[in-house]
């Protein structure tokens, strides 16, 4: 399989080019050349994988340049790390289906993506016999999940950057924790967008970034995207077992775009009609549901909610659905997107017709949220996380005609436990892992919001 730019700029690269490049060269987003077809037969035997068995199935399908054995083990490496069997385990409650996504040792879906990306990046600089320098910002989980990702290995070396004290005491903890070598973390007297604004401009010292080897760990990697086309695929499998339906939704909380977009890439995979519609759900940032329900996306304010981490209003994987709506046309992708970043706003009026036919958009406001986790509680005795949450609000909403609803449980509901216990009205029984992270010693490095103090560091740890 060869990967190509949404903006039309490179040479067709293969799969482990695209995810050292992670964004491609020309400024888009690297995309596989045509999105392979699963007939119905083969599909049928699928019916008994493996979650693992079933990752090699999907990820062999997109990658040719890595020896069968090798993606095999780092698969099963990659999910080793999981605290259920099952990976993503489903629960079947009262109609609605709920795949957990959050039993990595972060305890949220980003794991998924991120163990297999560090994997993936640990047996290509072995090979290419060479190291990286990965640099990201963190609003709380991608941090997380990227430093659990990548601890411990040899030729990689991870600098986070979080706002100091503005994230949960459970995300803080989780990345301070960490005791290997390869791990800094930063925390910046500032925002998040402080911390991502020097990252910015980090990363576009292009001198700076090749002669330390810098990397990124976000979520345009396109690594990252088809590590998540596999659970979509291991719950239709499943709910087609469970309900004589052969069709599904998903309801899936939105922030970045990076987990619809691969229930879409699963969607166009899979035989016609396996996924009825995608149920993008977001909260009050809600760029992308104005886009689904009215063609409009605009940039808004960021307004900070219970579910941070869709706190977002340009989403970073957007303009890969972008291509496909523009007909796989890569000169309007990249007019699109140089208007959307000059403007702020692109008018997609025109392809509302197109866009609804695979999409439905409902916004969660705060109460809402609340009210979801409640309810869901009182109902089933089920609790659920407020991002989990926004997802269930869009699939309660579109209960009624009677298809099947999966919904993505996106994090565990101890990592935003306050929420949580509010709306339940009692404490949440912390697990084990939990209480003695809580309890252990926090490394990390406190220090101003300046691009230079953090390039010195860097120069300072860097590996070589
Ligand atoms: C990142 C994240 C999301 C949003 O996923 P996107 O791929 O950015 O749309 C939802 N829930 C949780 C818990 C997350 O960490």
């Amino acid at each position: 399989m060869q990967y190509i730019s949404t903006r039309g700029g490179i040479d067709p690269v293969p799969f482990t080019k695209a995810v050292m490049m992670g964004l491609a060269t020309d400024g888009g987003l690297l995309l596989p050349r045509t999105i392979p077809r699963i007939g119905s037969s083969t599909y049928e035997e699928w019916k008994n994988l493996s979650y693992q068995e079933l990752a090699f199935e999907v990820m062999s399908r997109f990658i040719d340049d890595i020896p069968e054995a090798d993606l095999c083990e780092i698969i099963d490496r990659s999910y080793a790390s999981f605290d259920s069997a099952a990976v993503a385990p489903l629960v079947h409650q009262d109609g609605m289906h709920i795949v957990e996504l959050f039993h990595g040792p972060t305890l949220a879906f980003k794991d998924i993506a991120l163990q297999f990306l560090g994997n993936i990046f640990e047996y290509l600089l072995e090979k290419q016999d060479t190291v990286m320098n990965i640099l990201g910002a963190t609003s709380g989980d991608t941090g997380s999940a990227a430093i659990y990702g990548v601890r411990g290995k040899e030729r990689i070396n991870i600098f986070i950057l979080h706002p100091h004290g503005r994230v949960s005491k459970v995300q803080e903890k989780q990345m301070t924790t960490v005791t290997d070598d390869n791990v800094f973390n930063i925390a910046i007297h500032g925002t998040f967008d402080d911390g991502q604004a020097i990252v910015k401009s980090i990363f576009n010292d292009l001198e700076f970034k090749a002669s330390y080897k810098l990397g990124a760990i976000n979520s345009i990697n396109w690594a990252r995207v088809l590590a998540q086309v596999v659970y979509y695929v291991y719950a239709c499998l499943h709910i087609s077992k469970h309900e004589n339906d052969k069709t599904t939704n998903f309801a899936v909380p939105t922030g970045n775009f990076g987990d619809i977009f691969a229930g879409y890439i699963a969607k166009r995979m899979l035989p016609e009609g396996s996924i009825n519609k995608l149920l993008l759900a977001t909260n009050s940032n809600d760029i992308l549901s104005r886009m689904v329900n009215a063609g409009d996306y605009s940039l808004g304010e960021v307004t900070a909610t219970s579910s941070p981490s869709m706190d977002i209003q340009a989403a970073s994987n957007f303009e890969r659905y972008l291509y496909y709506l523009l007909d796989e046309e890569p000169e309007r992708c990249k007019q699109a997107m140089e208007q959307f970043s000059q403007t702020g706003a692109l008018d997609l009026t025109d392809f509302k017709d197109q866009i609804q036919r695979n999409f439905s958009a409902v916004t969660a406001t705060e109460e809402e949220v609340t009210a979801t986790i409640a309810q869901c509680y009182k109902e089933n005795g089920y609790i659920m996380d407020p991002h989990t949450a926004v997802g269930m609000h869009c699939a309660l909403k579109h209960r009624e005609n009677g298809v099947p609803i999966c919904c993505l449980a996106t994090a565990h509901p101890v990592k935003f436990g306050d929420t949580v216990e509010t709306a339940i009205g009692k404490r949440l029984d912390l697990p084990e892992s939990i209480s003695s992270l809580l309890q252990k010693e926090s490394y990390c490095e406190l220090m101003d919001a300046d691009k230079n103090l953090i390039r010195d560091f860097i120069k300072a740890h860097a590996t070589h």
